[in-house]
């Protein structure tokens, strides 16, 4: 029996777990590729190949729902796409054996709807570097209506919670319900286990988590700001969203995207941080932006009204957002 009642929840998984398979295949090929360190086609093939298969399972099961994916397929159209849009098309094939490049073509952009209303939101592969690097990434879908995000999927392909959560897990899916909870399971769907944040309340206890990218956390000067509110646990470094099935599952405290000190009006896009966002609240954490405010998904593809992103397991989250303040100031006062 599912811990859960929602059909939605049910497609959600299935089309997730469709898509890790589709990425899984490009990162098993990638193990034996020379690549350039520059090179982005492999990451770029599993993201137009998973949002081809979540779009196409999506016009199925719910053909009046609105997708907003991160990709669109200009890519891949006219004789410069010809090549990609065929790798691709054998990529999706895994899943839809039928399936040809037209059909893939308008898939893709089946997941180009403005998101207003009740719509779903796609990042194919959240945390394009970590895929590239075979560490953490994930397939992050979320139903929103209204602004408030209803059903929530987070595939990790390499995330294991039991072993080290790094790399090479064998990976799980953590899923949430608006109301019902949040849960996590391996990839086979049979086994869901309740997600529940820590209830560490001091800052001497905590368990950072940080983007592997400095730049997009943005935290240069964070250890000794923390050092000095007594916080000396070196971060964990981790690509994607699999950092807030961390935090739900409490293995870690607390994570953060501040804004760039040159860049302040940079914003997070609505698929970075809508389907982490209920997991973590479901598993009895907070969210918020690094002022405090309440996120707010009402302003289209960006998170225009939310300066950063604080992810924390509740009880640490006052706590948290005055020592990041604190990070924020020393890095203005650096410039
Ligand atoms: P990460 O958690 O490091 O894997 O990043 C998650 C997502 O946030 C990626 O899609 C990044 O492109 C985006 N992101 C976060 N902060 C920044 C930033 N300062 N500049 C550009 N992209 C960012
Ligand atoms: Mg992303």
């Amino acid at each position: 029996m599912k811990p859960f009642s929602s059909p939605e929840l049910e497609f959600a998984l299935e089309a997730v777990t469709d898509a890790m398979k589709v990425t899984r295949a490009v990162g098993a090929q990638l193990a034996h590729m020379e690549l350039a360190k520059e090179d982005k086609s492999p990451v770029t093939v599993a993201d137009f190949a998973a949002q081809a298969v979540v779009a196409a399972r999506l016009s199925q099961r719910f053909p009046n729902d609105k997708l907003l994916g991160e990709e669109s397929s200009s890519a891949l159209r006219g004789p410069e796409g010809a090549s990609l849009l065929a790798k691709v098309t054998e990529f999706v094939k895994l899943i839809f054996p039928q399936a040809d490049g037209a059909q893939v073509l308008d898939w893709i952009d089946h997941g180009h709807a403005k998101p207003e209303g009740r719509f779903w939101t796609l990042d194919p592969v959240d945390g394009t570097k970590g895929f590239l690097r075979g560490e953490q990434y994930a397939v992050a879908f979320a139903l929103l209506d209204h602004g408030k995000v209803q059903v929530s999927v987070l595939g990790c392909p390499h995330l294991g919670l039991e072993s080290d959560f790094q790399k090479n897990g064998p990976g799980t899916l953590s899923c949430a319900v608006r109301g019902q909870g949040a849960w996590i399971t391996p990839t086979g769907l049979e086994d869901f286990k309740p997600l529940k944040v820590s209830d560490h309340a001091e800052l001497v206890s905590l368990q950072v988590l940080r983007s592997v990218e400095a730049s997009h956390a943005n935290a240069s000067n964070m250890e000794s700001v923390f050092a000095r509110h007594g916080i000396f646990q070196p971060p964990v470094l981790m690509d994607s969203q699999a950092k807030y099935a961390v935090v739900a599952s409490g293995k870690a405290d607390l994570f953060f995207y501040l804004t760039p000190v040159n860049r302040p009006e940079h914003r997070m896009k609505i698929w970075d941080v809508a389907p982490g966002s209920l997991v973590v609240e479901e598993a009895g954490g907070r969210t918020s932006d690094m002022l405090g405010a309440p996120l707010d998904f009402t302003h289209g593809e960006t998170l225009a009204a939310n300066p950063g992103i604080v992810i924390t397991n509740g009880r640490l989250h006052d706590s948290a957002l005055r020592v990041l303040r604190d990070v924020q100031a020393s890095r203005q006062a650096a410039q």
